[in-house]
């Protein structure tokens, strides 16, 4: 088996630790040591990595990106002009843009078909390179509900059961619902709840009969509340979070995955921008709120688990390090950004015993980066500055690919 040592590196070990002059065993696809350069002996016929002056962290992990849309100003547009086979090609490139940008893993939390899958074992299989996918397949929303674009409308109870198990026989690895108006769907609005709570609450008892996570939608906290009364796992957005909600998600250990580039990306965007005027205009009037929900979760120790919502209006795939950033400016720390997207990504999604941090007996996806991520979480945005990311001991982007 291939063994290949990374010496003298600053190691970022995704569970809080800073290890300065590091040395790194991966051995086939695996993490066979990390510790102190003095502590670690390199073992005979071992290829060797100079880190010094570069930082090696785990493979980053985006929970919350969707690879059927293209970041067009108009996706619910876009996606409806597209043939299947065209969307597929398209997700492709977005896979392996975002695998570029040193994300090794996603979410992928809706998608218009169940091609997803596909792509995911076109990875999987070595045909086309990406991050691991973890997949929802269709998104599950009420009839004229948020989403529909990328989902399955549902009636009642009855049928919300039998499509979560038509998702988890495509291959999701997790489920989707959406628990609220969203900005991108005319005619939903965002603080109005979708899908009863009965309705959400059956999703997650056929997603745990399966072993499988709930992902909800919610930007208002009614939809927050009935989400996670039900049992669901994360809410992704919690842009408007009232007390309450934050009380009953701290309560329920429930994650926030804040997408604050998903908000940020869209009002940004001026006038003529080819963004719907609705969608730009519930943008707009909900960016505030959104930061003030992200701090309050940050103070009140909510688990936040980092997810950008690629794909949606200008927030382009490979971008995804913005997210970090923007976590950072409205008060994380660095390592606390880069624990988001990390240890405690990997946990959302319930693959924390292979990936997410650097630690013995790991699947070896790594990043090896020059900079100092720490001072500078801005440096993770540029492209040059990555040597190499691995995937599972194979160096798959970045010069050391090459
Ligand atoms: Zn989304």
């Amino acid at each position: 088996m291939k063994t290949l040592a990374i010496r003298s590196a600053r190691v970022i070990d995704g569970t809080g630790r800073t290890i300065e002059r590091a040395t790194v065993i991966i051995r086939g696809a695996t993490i066979a040591a990390v510790g102190s350069d003095r502590d670690i002996s390199i073992p005979r016929g071992a290829a060797k990595i100079d880190g010094r002056g570069l930082t090696l962290l785990p493979g980053l992990i985006d929970c919350h990106v969707h690879f059927c849309l293209g970041a067009e100003p108009d996706v619910v547009d876009a996606i409806a002009k597209e043939t299947p086979a065209l969307n597929l090609l398209k997700a492709s490139r977005a896979a392996r843009e975002t695998l570029e940008a040193g994300f090794t893993t996603v979410r992928d939390v809706g998608s218009r078909d169940h091609s997803i899958f596909t792509l995911q074992q076109a990875i999987e299989t070595g045909l086309v390179q990406g991050p691991r996918i973890v997949g929802a397949g269709l998104a599950i929303c009420m009839v004229g509900g948020h989403a529909r674009f990328i989902g399955q409308e549902v009636k009642g109870i009855k049928q919300v059961r039998s499509v979560v198990r038509e998702q988890i026989a495509a291959g999701a690895g997790v489920i989707k619902v959406i628990a609220s108006g969203g900005v991108l769907t005319p005619g939903t609005s965002p603080d109005q709840a979708q899908m009863t709570i009965e309705e959400i609450q059956a999703a997650v008892e056929e997603a745990q009969l399966a072993g499988r996570k709930v992902a909800a939608h919610a930007h208002g906290s009614s939809g927050m509340k009935n989400a996670i009364r039900a049992g669901v796992h994360s809410i992704e957005h919690a842009t408007l979070m009232d007390e309450e909600a934050a009380t009953l998600m701290k309560g329920h250990d429930v994650f926030m995955v804040p997408t604050l580039s998903a908000l940020a990306t869209t009002a940004s965007c001026r006038l003529g921008c080819g963004v719907p005027d609705s969608a730009r205009d519930k943008a707009k009037a909900m960016t505030k709120r959104h930061a003030v929900s992200f701090k309050n979760a940050l103070r009140d120790g909510i688990q936040i688990a980092m997810g950008t919502d690629a794909g949606t209006p200008f927030n382009f795939h490979g971008e995804n390090a913005q997210e970090l950033e923007r976590m950072v400016a409205f008060g994380m720390s660095p390592m606390q950004a880069i624990l988001a997207s990390t240890s405690s990504a990997a946990r959302l999604i319930g693959i924390q015993d292979q990936v997410g941090t650097i630690e013995k007996g790991k699947l070896a996806d790594l990043l090896l980066f020059e900079g100092n991520l720490l001072r500078h979480i801005e440096q993770l945005r540029d492209r040059d500055r990555i040597i190499g990311v691995m995937q599972a001991g194979r160096f798959v982007a970045g010069p050391l690919f090459r």
